[in-house]
C-alpha cells in the first residue's frame, strides 16, 4: 500500500473511532450475578484493572464524559458489573476493582464467582481492556485474572493508564517485559497501548482500535 492510501486508511479508522465514541454514553443496568445481566444484543467491551488503577478516568476519557463511571475515592468498593449503552452501537462494562489489600476473603470470592461467571458466558463480548497502572507495571493478580481470560478464551488487550505519570522507557519496558510473557497468554492481543486520561494520550488510538470491533467486517 502507498503512503497516500496508507494514510487515508488511517485517516478512515480514526473516523470510526471518533463517531463511535462520540456516541451518547448512558448507564443502563448493573448486575451483581449471572441472573440480572442484560441481554447480550450489542457487541460487548469490558474494561477491568486493580482498584485505582484508572479506569474511571479512562472510561469517562473515552466517551468524552466527566462523571459517567464515578471516579470513587474508596478502592474496591464496587461489586457490580456496571452497562453502558454507547450509541446504540456498543455496550461498556465497567468490572469491579480487583487486588486491593483490604478485602475480606467472603468479598473476593463472590468478585471472582461474578468475573467467572460473566467471563465464561458472555457471546457477544469483543474484547476486555485489561488495564495496567504504568508506575506499577503487572501484578501478580493481574496475571490470575489473565490465566482466567484464557481459560475462558477471552481476547484482552492490555492497557497502560497514567501513562504521564512516567517516562517513555518505563512504557517501552513494560511492552518488552510482557512479549515473552506471551506464550503463557494466549488470548492476550499482541498490541499494548499506552493511555493518559490526564492528556489524552492513546484515547484516540484506543478509540480506534476497539471501533474495529464493533463495525463492519470489511474492517476487521
Ligand atoms: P478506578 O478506581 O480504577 O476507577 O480509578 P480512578 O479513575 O478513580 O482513578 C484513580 C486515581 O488515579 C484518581 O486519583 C485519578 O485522578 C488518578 N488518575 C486516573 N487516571 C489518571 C491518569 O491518566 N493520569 C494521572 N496522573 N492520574 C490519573
Amino acid at each position: 500500500m502507498d503512503q497516500r492510501s496508507k494514510n487515508n486508511s488511517e485517516e478512515q479508522l480514526h473516523g470510526l473511532g471518533r463517531k463511535l465514541f462520540a456516541g451518547k454514553c448512558q448507564f443502563f443496568a448493573a448486575a451483581t450475578n449471572i441472573e440480572n445481566l442484560p441481554s447480550p444484543d450489542l457487541p460487548e467491551i469490558a474494561f477491568a484493572g486493580r482498584s485505582n488503577v484508572g479506569k474511571s478516568s479512562l472510561i469517562n476519557a473515552l466517551t468524552g464524559q466527566k462523571s459517567l463511571a464515578r471516579t470513587s475515592r474508596t478502592p474496591g468498593r464496587t461489586q457490580q458489573l456496571n452497562f453502558f449503552n454507547l450509541g446504540d452501537q456498543a455496550t461498556l462494562v465497567d468490572m469491579p476493582g480487583y487486588g486491593y489489600a483490604r478485602a475480606s476473603k467472603s468479598r473476593i470470592h463472590a468478585w471472582t464467582n461474578l468475573m467467572h461467571d460473566y467471563l465464561k458466558g458472555r457471546v457477544n463480548l469483543r474484547r476486555l481492556c485489561l488495564l495496567i497502572d504504568s508506575r506499577h507495571g503487572i501484578k501478580a493478580s493481574d496475571e490470575a485474572i489473565m490465566n482466567e481470560l484464557d481459560e475462558a478464551a477471552v481476547v484482552y488487550q492490555l492497557v497502560l493508564t497514567k501513562a504521564d505519570k512516567v517516562s517513555q522507557t518505563v512504557v517501552s519496558d513494560i511492552s518488552r517485559n510482557f512479549e515473552p510473557m506471551r506464550k503463557k497468554h494466549p488470548a492476550s492481543h499482541p498490541e499494548i497501548i499506552a493511555t493518559s486520561s490526564r492528556t489524552d494520550l492513546g484515547i484516540m488510538e484506543l478509540r480506534t482500535s476497539l471501533s474495529i470491533l464493533v463495525v463492519p467486517n470489511q474492517f476487521r
